[in-house]
């Protein structure tokens, strides 16, 4: 009942697109039911949960946040959604996000933007802004939100949170609306790290749904966080901090917790990166790619949202009108262009070449991992910026995603935990990245700097 309340005094902030405040009630009961009977608790045994609304619960609407899935209901639920349910967590509402997950700023949204609750003026970040505020702002404990190319690290920064994006295969993406499906992964907000290794032991595993998820056994992240004591070998990429975009502040911030590692006797060495510039390019030209296949679904005739036809309109004009009508500008610009990268005559131009260049990355990654523990880079180049500051501006809000896309594009699992507040009182965070499927060293450091 407190979330609830909390919920509705912060309606402003526009975080939840609907709140399941009755379902909640009666799970709260039926949970405390069992607890007083003396049944088994589960691990999230009344934790109360938000879901960003790409995330499917069996019974409930689930609309990406876009006019052409509103009023649709889900008839099942994504194996995460399961998982939490299976431990006792209690689901109080779906979360407003960018619309299919495309954005850095929750303006996005076929349903109002999102407010960051240090300066309503301010976006929270994107594209799981409303996952993000609804921890900031106390609507639930954690909540669960998708990253393919940073919308949990980024608005975790955003707002002085914690954000999780797991490697790409330990959660299952069985019942996560797809935006590109081999950078897709479903990533936790949580107000500590403690928390979100949690609730990442709860939600991950195999999944005979989702054959990308892996077999790879879970670990308990959870009781790995008490030994605070190892030292590590982290790399940074030189190019990082050096970047003309990075803010001064920031910049200087990166440099304090480097120096502060090394005294305490961790290793702190910079390494050669020199593909930086590649990273965004490459990343909006796969993304957008597989974003224009998956969402080719929404035709108006299996489901959602169908335009209303005149007499002599054929089935081309049904699709047409249907998806002019039902998806937003940012969606249709990304249909687009990934369409075009993937037409014939440009393929080898852009998709082939960009799929190479993934390659080269992975390379690099493995090549780094064999030396390295960790990496450590700012999570996103400036803090919170202005509602409306860059919408109006694609590239601009693009490479705002500079340090969060080298994680998607190579699978690795990456953090952002807060670090410091800047002089014009916004939070940012760190983030750190780990090689594949080493969540449980990658929530070790991020605890030993926390
Ligand atoms: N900002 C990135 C984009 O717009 C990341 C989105 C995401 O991770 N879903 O594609």
């Amino acid at each position: 009942e407190s979330y609830i309340n909390n919920i509705k005094a912060n309606n402003h902030l526009n975080a939840f697109l609907e709140v399941f405040a009755e379902d909640a009630l009666v799970q709260a009961a039926a949970l405390d039911h069992a607890r007083i009977n003396g049944a088994p608790l589960g691990k999230l045994h009344g934790v109360v949960v938000a879901l960003k609304d790409v995330i499917c619960y069996k019974g409930h609407q689930v609309s990406a946040a876009s006019k052409i899935l509103a009023h649709f209901t889900s008839i099942y639920n994504a194996t995460a959604t399961e998982h939490l349910l299976a431990e006792g967590a209690i689901i109080i509402g779906r979360n407003n996000c960018d619309e299919f997950a495309m954005g850095s700023s929750s303006e996005n949204s076929a349903f109002g933007i999102v407010k960051n609750l240090i300066d309503e003026t301010r976006v929270p970040g994107g594209s799981s802004g409303g996952s993000a505020v609804a921890v900031q702002a106390d609507l639930c404990m954690v909540s669960l939100g998708s990253d393919t190319g940073g919308s949990v690290r980024q608005p975790a920064d955003f707002c002085g949170i914690v954000g999780l994006k797991p490697s790409y295969g330990r959660v299952s993406r069985y019942g996560l609306i797809a935006y590109a499906s081999s950078f897709d992964q479903i990533g936790i907000f949580s107000k500590n790290v403690a928390d979100a290794a949690l609730v990442l032991e709860v939600i991950a595993g195999a999944d005979d749904y989702d054959s990308t998820a892996s077999q790879k056994p879970v670990s308990n992240y959870s009781e790995q966080l008490a030994d605070t004591s190892k030292k590590y070998r982290f790399a940074y990429f030189k190019e990082t901090l050096n970047h003309k975009g990075l803010d001064a502040e920031i910049a200087a911030a990166l440099h304090t917790t480097i120096a502060n590692l090394q005294a305490k006797g961790h290793t702190v060495e910079a390494i050669d990166f020199n593909m930086l510039d590649y990273v965004v390019p490459t990343y909006y030209i796969l993304t957008t790619a597989e974003a224009s296949s998956n969402l080719s679904r929404y035709d108006g005739v299996k489901f959602g949202y169908r335009a209303q036809l005149s007499a002599d309109d054929d089935l081309t004009e049904l699709y047409k009108k249907t998806r002019s009508e039902a998806f937003g500008k940012e969606v249709q610009r990304r249909i687009l262009l990934g369409t075009f990268v993937l037409s014939a005559g440009y393929f080898d131009a852009y998709f082939t070449k960009a799929q190479q260049v993934r390659q080269l990355l992975a390379q690099t990654t493995t090549h780094i991992f064999a030396n390295y523990d960790a990496i450590i880079s700012p999570t996103v180049p400036t803090t919170a910026f202005k509602i409306g500051e860059k919408s109006n501006d694609p590239i601009e809000m693009f490479l705002g995603d500079i340090y969060t896309v080298f994680a998607n594009l190579v699978g690795i699992p990456a953090i952002s935990i807060p670090l410091f507040t800047h002089s014009n009182g916004m939070p940012f965070g760190v983030q750190i990245m780990t090689g594949h499927y080493e969540e449980a060293t990658l929530l070790n450091i991020a605890a030993t700097i926390n």
